[in-house]
């Protein structure tokens, strides 16, 4: 049995359910093909109330990732809350697109290390540019100075 389905009966008699789910990285490869989802947590809680069924979801996850910076390994930890509200709750709540969702979007799109990390790789690709400018800050210099004389 997936554990990513709730029964919609077990919510009704107990009220409230909490769970603690720990699943397999491996599940959401399609989302992390290079294997960059280190671990994942979702914590979930359902309330029944009058006018329907409330998930509470809460994902983390630890991704492992490529400074875009100094392109070394770099371990990033993201978290994400939601909540899905069933008006008419099935008799099964699945909640795994909804995770899947929110890891697709904790996603960093420029990861860089937390610490201030090295910069040299960033400024030998940027030196091309640094170098114009230093040939064009000269070009000034000379005409400043003939203008002077
Ligand atoms: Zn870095």
């Amino acid at each position: 049995m997936n554990s990513f389905i709730f029964k919609t009966a077990d919510i009704k008699s107990a009220r409230e359910i909490k769970s603690s789910l720990k699943p397999k990285p491996e599940i959401f490869s399609d989302i992390f093909p290079d294997g960059e989802l280190k671990s994942v947590a979702v914590s979930a809680s359902f309330s029944l109330g009058a006018d329907g069924l409330l998930a509470e979801i809460s994902v983390s996850a630890t991704l492992d990732l490529q400074c875009s910076r100094c392109l070394k390994k770099v371990e990033i930890s993201v978290q994400d809350s939601f909540e899905e509200f069933y008006e008419n709750p099935p008799e099964e709540i699945n909640i795994e697109n909804p995770v899947r969702e929110a890891l697709a979007m904790m996603y960093p799109q420029k990861p860089v290390c937390l610490e201030g990390c090295d910069e040299t790789f960033l400024k030998k690709y940027s030196a091309p540019e640094e170098r114009e400018n230093g040939v064009f800050s000269e070009l000034k210099k000379i005409n400043f100075k003939k203008k002077e004389k």
